[in-house]
């Protein structure tokens, strides 16, 4: 058990129990105002343990810190951003969390009463955890580990850094934002409080896993008008524009679809159709990691739409599209130290760095477009969004200490030149 055992597990305890679950995002500030309560308790524990410049922004619900660097350390301050809310794919309000100590590897009791029970067969990932500590649910709500294992792990790093001032580091600058899980994308984070020019988000599965890629992200509509006649008169005059949606939809290509596609390979994903005979709309994503083929996915939904209206009549179908994000990696590229630091900070800790390229997108992938480069951390959390999520208690230990050994590597790098 190592030194940081007690205190992950008391955090991810205490934070679990705060409902911060967003909602649906209108206008500026947080999208559910019980986010507030996280902010409020993170900023005090902050001013607790000693960290400067704890600033709690009402208005937007960030909190930001600061750890200045070690006596002596000249480095180029680094940041760690983590999210505050909880997903709203199952509710977050009464989350009894508790510890199943040293997992023997068979199925879980979640509830008694209510007879749920995790069954280890159908969760293949528990068996990487047998004889851990694992934090769960009463079976009947989300734990919230996404993102709240990273925030546990964040704060004892910044409890640990303040207790051992001879650890050498440079500024630690600290932010936790609302909204990731709806799609805010820490918009409203003032990089100038930040006071950093990298940044690491922590989020995500699989302790030692970490991601510099994100897909290319464009929502698409597709609005057609059809010609409403009576069906008994209607020969050679109605246009049905459901039979129109349908058209659409079978161009796309049958298999570049979500539940088709791993890996790197990008898609098309029909998220709504509704429709009438006088009028139909269908709501789609497009989503490649590749900037030439997320642009040729652009391209192809043109002339589908070309196509309708070259059989049907111009003004048929209008497409409009929306940019929703960028694939990181374009940018990340150009600071190949920030991975590579990533990658030895996580080997350091005797785990075998895994990237995979993240099939989404990330805060930090809005972030590195806004000039702050991002890339992210796994937070070390399983089955989030769901009623079997759990947290391995051992994976925020693991995660404390690659951001320290992470925060001394980059003390080691010294103050980075004009970039
Ligand atoms: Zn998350």
């Amino acid at each position: 058990m190592s030194q940081f055992h007690q205190a992950v597990q008391e955090r991810m305890l205490r934070y679990a129990m705060i409902d911060s679950q967003s909602g649906t995002v209108s206008g500026p500030g947080p999208s559910t105002a019980c986010q507030r309560n996280m902010a409020e308790e993170l900023s005090s524990e902050m001013k607790r343990i000693g960290v400067s410049e704890v600033f709690y922004d009402e208005p937007a619900c960030i909190v930001y810190g600061r750890i200045p660097a070690s006596p002596g350390v000249c480095a180029e301050p680094l940041a760690f951003i983590t999210h505050m809310d909880t997903a709203p794919d199952v509710s977050g309000s009464g989350v009894r969390p508790w510890v199943l100590e040293k997992y023997d590897g068979g199925d879980i009791l979640l509830n008694r009463e209510e007879g749920i029970v995790m069954i280890a067969a159908d969760h293949p990932v528990l068996k990487q955890y047998v004889g851990q500590d694992l934090i769960l649910t009463d079976g009947t709500t989300l734990l919230g580990g996404d993102d709240k294992a990273a925030i546990a792990a964040v704060m004892t790093l910044a409890e640990h850094l303040l207790l051992c001032p001879e650890l050498p580091h440079g500024p630690v600058c600290l932010a936790f934002t609302p909204d990731e899980e709806v799609g805010g994308l820490a918009r409203e984070l003032d990089l100038g409080r930040l006071g950093s020019r990298f940044a690491y988000t922590l989020d995500g599965d699989h302790v030692g896993w970490y991601q510099d890629q994100t897909f290319n992200a464009a929502a698409a509509t597709l609005e057609i008008r059809g010609v409403s006649v009576h069906t008994g008169t209607a020969k050679g005059l109605m246009v049905n524009a459901s039979d129109l949606a349908a058209e659409f939809m079978s161009m796309l290509p049958a298999m570049e679809k979500p539940q088709f596609t791993e890996g790197v390979e990008g898609f098309y994903h029909v998220c709504s159709v509704s429709s009438s005979c006088e009028h139909a709309r269908v709501d789609l994503i497009v989503r490649d990691f590749d900037s030439d083929g997320f642009a040729a996915r652009l391209a192809f939904l043109d002339s589908c739409t070309e196509s309708l209206n070259s059989r049907y009549g111009a003004g048929t179908a209008v497409l409009s599209v929306t940019e929703q994000y960028r694939n990181m990696g374009q940018l990340l590229s150009r600071y190949p130290f920030l991975t590579e630091l990533l990658r030895q900070a996580i080997s350091d800790c005797g785990l075998e760095p895994v990237c995979e390229p993240f099939r989404g997108g990330t805060d930090g992938a809005a972030l590195t477009f806004r000039g702050l480069p991002c890339p992210n951390l796994s937070a070390g959390y399983e089955n989030a969004h769901g009623r079997f999520e759990f947290v391995p208690v051992q994976s925020m230990e693991k995660n404390v200490e690659i951001l320290l050994s992470l925060c001394r590597r980059w003390a080691e790098m010294g103050a980075l030149p004009n970039l």
